[in-house]
């Protein structure tokens, strides 16, 4: 009997966790599918930018983590640039690749509106790590250019970053940016300290969609670090110096960082697929498409709901590994001929990094945190995720190097 071909689009949360769910059934041909060669880490990119961790502790190298199972797992290093769901036939830039099974989890993209005039312009995102990477080369060349000119420099002189988006990455972007540039100066002694953090949010508090305990711990802990917050606020203008708001404030800006919300990928975008109004995938019970049910979406790029209950869930790495796993062991049940099995799909908490080794978390809806304890389980949770994956990239770096 042929074996049945699994293909992920998308190397992501959702991708990764599918597929070493997917690695541990006998019968199927699986390939991922990237355009990246590496798995980006989104969740730990807040230390990354303030230069606690480098580049190979926010990525997962593709090549050696397929070469690290027992059985043959090949990865593909492509644009995806459609999908031909009639003929089962996924479009790259190079090539067709023919399916039986297909997972889309190409992830989402930073939302930039065309209404904001001179935004595309004037931002720095963190949705890839290109872009994180070229946001703190340009963060460290500033902060230089202010040493520079430290003998002018009086204490008038401010350096203004503004952040625009109060959600968990903008929060914890802002936290640990505010913390960064007060050890920083502290730590060298620097007169040329004033740098301001300035975080806008179109809501009253900081995480808009989570709950009051997190809310109140958020906006108490980035008042702490001197974190300027405008409330209430959208941005309408961008300019390379200021930055203007809906009620006409004019504000000084010399680094941009946009994290108002996220859409679909390209790929999403591109897709002929029933979707949601904000142009997410629209997805069954069990996550597979409307039209076609031998095609899944999870993560960012879909509309994803709790199969028991029908409550939306928010987009997350959490949600997406959640999914990924629902969706393989459905995958593992066609396969292996039995029914589909219905789950509850629930997240179990929520951590925040709050700078430095603070944070908050909520945790099994009863459980509720701040502090040092927090953080710490924030990390806990990023290396459990982290170091299995480094652990087996070194396997499959050994099966590589074996092999030659
Ligand atoms: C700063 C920040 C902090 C965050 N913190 C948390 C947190 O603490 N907890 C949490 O649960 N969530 C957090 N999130 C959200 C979380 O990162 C996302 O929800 C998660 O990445 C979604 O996973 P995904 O697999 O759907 O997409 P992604 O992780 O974005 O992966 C999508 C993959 O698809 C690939 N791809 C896209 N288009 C194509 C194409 N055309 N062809 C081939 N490949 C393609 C991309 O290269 C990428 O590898 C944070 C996000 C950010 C930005």
């Amino acid at each position: 009997m042929n074996k049945k071909r699994v293909y992920i689009i998308g190397a992501g949360y959702a991708g990764i966790k599918a597929l070493t769910q997917l690695a541990k059934i006998d019968n199927i041909e699986l390939f991922l599918l990237d355009k990246n060669s590496y798995h980006y880490l989104q969740t730990d990119v807040y230390d990354y930018l303030a230069g606690m961790v480098n580049l190979a502790d926010v990525s997962v190298d593709l090549y050696t983590l397929c070469h690290s199972f027992e059985r043959n797992i090949t990865f593909l290093q492509e644009n995806v640039l459609r999908v031909d769901f009639e003929k089962n036939s996924i479009i790259t830039e190079h090539t067709r690749y023919t399916y039986d099974y297909l997972i889309l989890s190409s992830g989402a993209q930073t939302m930039l509106l065309d209404s904001i005039e001179g935004l595309k312009d004037n931002f720095h995102g963190i949705k890839s790590l290109g872009n994180a990477l070229a946001f703190k080369q340009r963060f460290e060349q500033n902060i230089f250019n202010k040493l520079q000119s430290e003998g002018k420099c009086s204490r008038e002189s401010t350096y203004n970053i503004v952040i625009a988006g109060a959600g968990l990455s903008g929060v914890e972007i802002a936290a640990q940016m505010a913390d960064y540039a007060k050890e920083f100066y502290k730590d060298a002694g620097y007169l040329c300290s004033n740098v301001d953090i300035t975080l806008i949010n179109s809501k009253k508090m900081p995480l808009p969609s989570n709950s009051s305990f997190m809310q109140k711990q958020a906006a108490k802990r980035l008042r702490q670090l001197g974190v300027k917050m405008i409330t209430d606020s959208h941005v309408t203008k961008v300019e390379p110096k200021s930055v203007t708001l809906n009620h006409a404030d004019k504000i000084d800006m010399d680094f941009l960082i946009w994290t108002a919300g996220i859409m679909p990928s390209k790929l999403t975008n591109a897709l002929d697929v029933k979707k949601s109004k904000r142009g997410q995938i629209l997805v069954d019970s069990f996550y597979r498409l409307i039209d076609y049910n031998n095609v899944f979406a999870i993560g960012d790029n879909a509309q994803l709901f709790n199969p028991s209950t029908n409550e939306m869930l928010p987009p997350t790495a959490q949600t997406a590994e959640l999914a990924a796993s629902y969706v393989a062991s459905n995958i593992n049940n066609i396969i292996a001929g039995k029914e589909l099995v219905k789950q509850s799909i629930k997240p179990r908490g929520f951590l925040a990094s709050l700078g430095g080794r603070y944070g908050a978390a909520e945790l099994f809806e009863s459980i509720k945190l701040s502090g040092f304890i927090a953080y710490f389980l924030k990390k806990s949770v990023e290396k459990n995720y982290k170091n299995p994956l480094r652990k087996k990239c070194k396997e499959g770096y050994q099966n590589i190097m074996n092999q030659k």
